[in-house]
């Protein structure tokens, strides 16, 4: 299925909040968000009230736009997060949390999600020494996700590298940019996810 690769941006004025997906932009002045409020188009400024329906539905797109993920792969995450124990809507969200381009992302070595999934399907990254270029590839706790060492010395992971050294890793993340070695310590805790989404809307959209 073709991927959308018109201008990011609207996906975020569309949802009303910053989705983190241009990089080193999304920090700055230069950001829509903070520039134009309203969502894109004609009638962008004026909101209508949704029903129950549209907003479990927006929560849904929102997800799917910030980890950049296609609808069919979506409903395999929320398959998944229903067979495992415990709270459908955490396990949905730490389930892709898990995937190998936030990963990368999370850790410093991307300065946003799309640029991540370029690099990984790019083949830059190894996983427990081995070369892997699936975004969707699913980490576990103990994995080690490297930098290969002929991308390390790159003027690209350099100026990436650089960018991204001001920003918190999370806790259930070790990464080590000397090294350029990420060390998965455990899964996301929902605690953990800086998401200002609400799962359970997921949950109740799919559970109709
Ligand atoms: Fe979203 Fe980043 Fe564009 Fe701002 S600059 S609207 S956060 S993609």
């Amino acid at each position: 299925m073709a991927r959308y690769t018109g201008a990011v941006c609207r996906f975020c004025r569309r949802e009303g909040m910053k989705l983190f997906l241009k990089g080193e932009r999304c920090y700055t002045d230069k950001c829509a968000v903070t520039r134009r409020k309203g969502a894109p188009g004609m009638h962008g400024q004026s909101r209508k009230k949704l029903s129950e329906y549209g907003l479990q539905l927006r929560e849904k797109q929102k997800a799917k736009r910030y980890y950049g993920v296609l609808e069919s792969q979506f409903a395999k995450y929320f398959d998944m997060a229903e067979k495992k124990q415990g709270v459908t809507g955490e396990n949905l969200l730490q389930i892709i949390e898990s995937r190998l381009d936030n990963v990368v992302y999370r850790s410093g070595f991307a300065t946003s999600r799309p640029e991540a999934r370029i690099l990984v399907t790019h083949g830059h990254f190894e996983v427990n020494g081995k070369r892997v270029d699936i975004p969707s590839y699913l980490v576990k706790p103990g994995d080690v996700i490297t930098l290969q060492e002929k991308s390390r010395s790159s003027e690209k992971f350099k100026a990436i590298l650089d960018i991204t050294s001001g920003r918190t890793v999370p806790s259930w993340l070790d990464a080590n940019h000397d090294t350029c070695e990420s060390k998965v310590v455990t899964l996301a805790k929902r605690e953990d996810i800086d998401l200002e989404i609400e799962e359970h809307l997921i949950v109740e959209l799919y559970s109709k």
